[in-house]
C-alpha cells in the first residue's frame, strides 16, 4: 500500500450514528479540529469531496447497514491540508461479515452472557474508545431500547463507583442501554442494599464480572483523610476510615478503599474466583478523572 492509501476501520457502534461517523473521520484522516467539532460543516464538506456513494452511506446510513461491508472513499477536490490524492479505503463492520469482528464485537441481546474475562476485556476496549472520543459511544437508540424492554436485561458487568458527577460509567467504558448495571453511592461504599443489588445481577441476571470502581480526587475519601463528620455522611466516612486506616496520601488512600470493597464483596457474597461455581470475577479499578483512563489494579 502506498502511503497516500490508508484503511479506516469503523465499527458498528460508530457507524449506528452519523455524528459519530462524522467525529470519527475527523479523527481519522485528519481533518481541521473546527470540522470535527462542527457536523454541519464537515457534513456539508464531505459532500463536496467525497463520492456519492459514500455521501449516501452518511445521510442514509441505517438503509446501508447490512450490505455495506467495504467500500472505498475516494477523496477529490482542491483541499489542499486534506491531501487530495488520499485514498481511503473504509471498512465497516458488521455482524454478518464475520471475520472483521474480532476485535469489538457488539453484544447482541439474545445472547449468553460474556464470561468475567471477556467483560473485562469489553471494558478496556470501551475505555480505549472513551479516551479518544469526545462524545458518548454508547448504543442508546430507540431500537435497543425497544429490544431490551422486549426481552429484558443482560448486563455484562457490575459497576460499584462513587456519585461522583466526573465519574460516569457508561461513558467511560463507551457502554450503551443494557450493557452495565451501576451502582453508585458516594466515596463507593457497601452497605446491605448495594451487596443486594450485586447479589441481583449475578444471580438473576447471570452477569460474571464485579468491578469495584474507585476514582482520583474523590471528595469523601479526601474527607475521610482530613477527619471531617457530620450528619449522615458519618456513616460513609466511618467506613471509608476503616478502609484506608492511616493513609494520608489521595491516591494510596482511593485504592486501599477499592480493595476493601472487592473483599468485601468476595467475603459477603462468596464470590471467589475459585470457590465460585459461577466463575463470577471481583476486581478492583480506579479512575482517573484527569485523564479519563481507567488502570484496573492488580491482585495483591
Ligand atoms: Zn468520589
Amino acid at each position: 500500500m502506498s502511503e497516500k492509501e490508508r484503511i479506516v476501520t469503523i465499527d458498528e457502534k460508530i457507524y449506528k450514528n452519523k455524528e459519530h461517523i462524522l467525529r470519527f473521520l475527523a479523527d481519522e484522516l485528519g481533518f481541521p479540529a473546527y470540522f470535527g467539532m462542527n457536523y454541519d460543516a464537515l457534513s456539508d464538506c464531505l459532500g463536496d469531496i467525497c463520492s456519492p456513494t459514500t455521501l449516501r452511506f452518511i445521510q442514509d446510513e441505517e438503509g446501508v447497514r447490512s450490505e455495506c461491508v467495504q467500500m472505498t472513499l475516494q477523496i477529490a477536490g482542491n483541499v489542499a491540508e486534506w491531501n487530495p490524492d488520499l485514498n481511503v479505503e473504509i471498512v465497516f463492520r458488521t455482524e454478518q461479515t464475520g471475520s472483521q469482528t474480532e476485535e469489538t464485537e457488539p453484544l447482541p441481546v439474545d445472547s449468553e452472557p460474556l464470561s468475567a474475562e471477556q467483560a473485562l476485556q469489553r471494558l478496556e476496549e470501551g475505555n480505549r474508545n472513551y479516551l479518544r472520543s469526545e462524545i458518548g459511544l454508547g448504543d442508546i437508540s430507540m431500537d435497543l431500547r425497544r429490544e431490551t424492554a422486549e426481552q429484558g436485561q443482560k448486563p455484562y458487568a457490575i459497576i460499584i463507583t462513587c456519585s461522583d458527577s466526573r465519574v460516569i460509567p457508561e461513558y467511560i467504558f463507551s457502554a450503551g442501554i443494557g450493557e452495565l448495571f451501576v451502582i453508585r453511592v458516594a466515596g463507593n461504599v457497601l452497605d446491605n442494599h448495594q451487596l443486594g443489588s450485586i447479589e441481583y445481577a449475578a444471580e438473576h441476571l447471570g452477569t460474571k464480572l464485579v468491578v469495584m470502581l474507585g476514582h482520583t480526587r474523590c471528595g469523601a475519601v479526601s474527607s475521610a483523610i482530613a477527619g471531617h463528620s457530620g450528619g449522615f455522611i458519618d456513616y460513609i466516612l466511618k467506613d471509608i476510615n476503616e478502609a484506608i486506616g492511616g493513609e494520608k496520601d489521595d491516591y494510596r488512600a482511593s485504592c486501599l478503599n477499592i480493595r476493601h470493597g472487592v473483599d468485601q464483596i468476595r467475603r459477603e457474597l462468596m464470590i471467589h474466583p475459585i470457590k465460585d461455581s459461577r466463575q463470577i470475577k471481583v476486581v478492583g479499578a480506579i479512575y482517573h478523572v484527569e485523564d479519563g483512563s481507567v488502570e484496573f489494579l492488580k491482585e495483591d
